[in-house]
Order: structure tokens, then C-alpha cells, then sequence
């Protein structure tokens, strides 16, 4: 048995983050990443942005070079994969069987793309991108196909496709439901998202299912729909969604939800151990409800906060939530949480390319997204984050000055 200290499970963006923040808070002990992947740990964003531009390398997207890790004592093990968690002996056992001793455990093990339940999925030319091999290896495969299907019109989807069309391809954006993005922003921004597609080539099927994949000589050749039907294929990219990893947690008798289930201090029912980021399950101030995200803020923040239990410092995790899409020319930067908006008000108009979107439940401003209005919504997050809020009628009124909500607080 070696090391004690902390043990982080899980070397992405909630993994790294978190060795960060407790040698910035003073912390001194061993600090160990477990990491399954080859790679020093890595963002993601790029990987469906630059990566598959072609504007950035692999390297771009690496965090911090290898010397970092040895200037900062983390023991970064990379390639192997925790297998299993002894609570009552305080350690981590490694896939090789080796066990590794910790005084706090942090699991930040992500998630992993849920899968196309069809047939045909396994055929060569279907992909996801979760990874940075991933990513990789749809940009190879974007340069050398002529017509792409997108299955899922999500973020990761709809930048794939961007970046796809971009490329000069063929591109197909199938998605179930009636509309883009349909689980996190309003009908007039998957509206003028649509749009945006549609006016750059991008052919976006709403409220049709697929059906399965067909093949020949073992690759992927058309998408075969639940209308009946036939789009050809010879790159399929399926982005329809994530599922937590929680299997280590659960084998381990942790509390199981929507991902690993913690407090507000982002504590497991086991006060040895936490779990941070696209893992974790908290209770959330802005939904006022248990949530589950996938973003690099809440990974990000939720390690530092962490970090701070760590070091006697705990506060309660209540950062303000934030995330953003690159697709085309647009930026859309969204703040705080629409979950179950009951009124949504416009401010400017959708067809000048450049606007913001409130949402309201129960008369309370809950979140807002700003489409290419960059300097616009650093304000915007300020209204999220000090929970003041503005009526329907002043967000609605491009005269009303956004920054005189925040001077208020
Ligand atoms: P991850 O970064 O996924 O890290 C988890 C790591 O743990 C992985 O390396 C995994 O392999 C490893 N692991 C799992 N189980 C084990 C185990 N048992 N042992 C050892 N290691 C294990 N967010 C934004 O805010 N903006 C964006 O524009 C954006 N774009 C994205 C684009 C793509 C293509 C993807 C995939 C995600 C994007 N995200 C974006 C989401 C964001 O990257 C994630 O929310 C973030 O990476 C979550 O960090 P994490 O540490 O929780 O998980």
C-alpha cells in the first residue's frame, strides 16, 4: 500500500482541477490523479471546436505540460483505471490489482457517451467524441467523406456538424425531437439555430427517429430513418447524450442518483469521499433541485470548492452556472439554469445575429443566453449570480441599462 494524501479518481477536467486548487490552497500532502486515459489530462471543449477545425492540435487542448505535475508533487498515474474502492481500509485499487491509501477520496471519473441502441451501430464510419483519440480520428474521417450524418442535434452535434460543414460536406443533422437543443434553451434560440444551419447547407431533420444503420463490406453506408427514409452515409456522428460513471461508486455502496449522489459540500454520505463534476449529482440553488452537469464551470468550480472542504475552508458549492457553444459564426454564452422556464422574453432581434433570451419561472429570472453579445452577458452574469432580478418588461427593453440591476446589489 501506498500514498494517502488525496487520491483523485478520474484525470479530466474535475481530476486536474482539483490537484490545482489544493496546492493553491496550501495543501501539502501526497495529492495522486488516477487517470484511465493515455494522455495528461486534456479539455474537451476543442475537441468538437478547434480540434475538428483544423485551427488547433491535440496539444492545444492539454491543460499543462508533464513538468507542471512534478513541480507541483501531484503523482499523475496515467492509462490505468481504479477498479474498486475499499472504504473501510481508506484505499483505491487499481485495475493491476496495486492499492493506493488515501485520507480523501475525490471522484471525478465523468461521463461516457451514451450509446446508439440500433442495428448497425457498431459498423465502421459510426463515431462518438468523448475523447481526444476521438476527435482525432472524426477529423480524419471528416476530410476524406463526401456526405456525414449527425445523429442528435444537441451542442456536441450541432459543433460537429458546424465544423463538418464547414469542412465542405454533405452534412444531415437528424434529431428526434421538434426542436435543437431542445432540453435546454427556448423555441426562438433553436429556432435561430436551425436557421443558421439551414442558410450555411447543413440539412436539419427534426421529429424523426432512426431506425438502424446499413452497411456494406462491414462500413457504414447510409442512415435508414423511421419514416422510411434513406439518407447515405459514409461518416456517421452520434451525439445523443451522456451517462454518468458511477459504477465505481455504486460498487462501493455510494448513494447512486442521476450520477453520484452528494451534498452541498459535494460530499458523498461517505464524508471520506467526494465527487465533482459530470459525475456528481448536488443540490443546486439556482434550479432549486438535485442536478446533474456537464460543463466545465461546474467541474472547475465544484474542484475548487472541494479543494476548500479539503483545507478546513468548506463552504457551501453555490457558483453561478455557466457554459458556452461555438457553431458557425455564433457564440452563445448561457448563464444560471432555465430548468422549467414558464416565460421567456427577447432582448434585440434574432435576425440581426445578435440577441439575448431570460428566462423566467414563476416571475423569477432563472437564467439567460446571449447570442454574440459578449460584453452583454458578463452583465448577464451578474444578474444570475447575484440573483437580483429584472422584470420582464426591462430585459425586454433594449434601452434599459442591464448594468444598473447589478450596480443595485
Ligand atoms: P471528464 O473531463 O470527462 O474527466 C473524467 C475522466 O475520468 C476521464 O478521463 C475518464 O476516462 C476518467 N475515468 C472514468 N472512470 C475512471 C476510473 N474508474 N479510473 C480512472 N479514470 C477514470 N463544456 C463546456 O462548458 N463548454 C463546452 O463548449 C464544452 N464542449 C464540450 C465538447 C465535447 C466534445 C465534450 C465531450 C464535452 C464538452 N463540454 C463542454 C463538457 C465538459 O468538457 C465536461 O463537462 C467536463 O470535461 C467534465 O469534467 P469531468 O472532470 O467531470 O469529466
Amino acid at each position: 500500500m501506498t500514498n494517502k494524501g488525496i487520491v483523485i479518481v478520474g484525470g479530466g477536467q474535475g481530476g486536474f482541477q482539483t490537484a490545482v486548487s489544493l496546492r493553491a490552497e496550501g495543501y501539502q500532502d501526497s495529492i495522486t490523479i488516477i487517470g484511465d486515459e493515455a494522455e495528461l489530462p486534456y479539455q474537451r471543449p476543442p475537441l468538437s471546436k478547434g480540434l475538428l477545425s483544423g485551427k488547433q492540435e491535440a496539444r492545444h487542448a492539454m491543460l499543462r505540460p508533464a513538468p507542471f505535475y512534478a513541480t507541483q508533487r501531484v503523482e499523475l498515474i496515467t492509462g490505468q483505471r481504479a477498479a474498486g474502492i475499499d472504504r473501510v481500509g481508506r484505499a483505491v485499487t487499481l485495475a493491476s490489482g496495486q492499492g493506493i491509501g488515501y485520507d480523501s477520496l475525490v471522484l471525478a471519473t465523468g461521463a461516457r457517451n451514451r450509446l446508439l441502441p440500433i442495428e448497425g451501430a457498431t459498423l465502421d464510419g459510426v463515431c462518438y467524441l468523448r475523447t481526444v483519440a476521438e476527435a482525432l480520428e472524426i477529423k480524419q474521417r471528416i476530410d476524406l467523406a463526401q456526405s456525414i450524418v449527425v445523429i442528435g442535434g444537441g451542442f456536441i452535434g450541432l459543433e460537429v456538424a458546424a465544423a463538418a460543414k464547414a469542412a465542405g460536406k454533405s452534412v444531415t443533422v437528424i434529431e428526434a425531437a421538434p426542436r435543437l437543443m431542445g432540453r435546454v434553451v427556448a423555441p426562438v434560440v433553436s429556432e435561430y439555430f436551425l436557421q443558421t444551419h439551414a442558410q450555411q447547407g447543413v440539412s436539419v431533420q427534426l421529429n424523426v427517429g432512426v431506425a438502424g444503420l446499413r452497411g456494406s463490406s462491414g462500413k457504414v453506408d447510409a442512415v435508414l430513418l423511421k419514416d422510411g427514409s434513406v439518407i447515405p452515409a459514409d461518416l456517421v456522428v452520434v451525439g445523443i447524450g451522456v451517462v454518468p460513471n458511477a459504477e465505481l461508486a455504486q460498487s462501493a455502496g455510494l448513494a447512486i442518483g442521476n450520477g453520484i449522489v452528494v451534498d452541498e459540500y459535494l460530499r458523498t454520505d461517505d464524508p471520506s469521499i467526494f465527487a465533482i463534476g459530470d459525475c456528481a449529482e448536488y443540490p443546486n440553488p439556482f434550479a432549486q433541485a438535485r442536478v446533474r452537469l456537464e460543463s466545465v464551470q461546474n467541474a472547475v468550480d465544484q474542484a475548487l470548492s472541494v479543494a476548500k472542504s479539503i483545507t478546513g475552508h468548506s463552504v457551501p458549492y453555490e457558483a453561478t452556472p455557466w457554459f458556452w457553444t461555438d457553431q458557425f459564426d455564433i457564440k452563445m454564452q448561457m448563464t444560471g439554469l432555465a430548468h422549467g422556464f414558464d416565460t421567456v422574453v427577447t432582448r434585440g432581434e434574432p435576425e440581426a445575429r445578435k440577441f439575448s433570451v431570460f428566462y423566467y419561472k414563476g416571475g423569477e429570472l432563472r437564467s439567460i443566453d446571449s447570442i454574440n453579445r459578449p460584453a452583454e452577458h458578463l452583465t448577464a452574469r451578474k444578474i444570475i449570480g447575484a440573483r437580483t432580478s429584472i422584470s420582464p418588461e426591462q430585459a425586454a427593453d433594449e434601452s434599459y441599462d442591464l448594468k444598473s440591476a447589478v450596480a443595485k446589489n
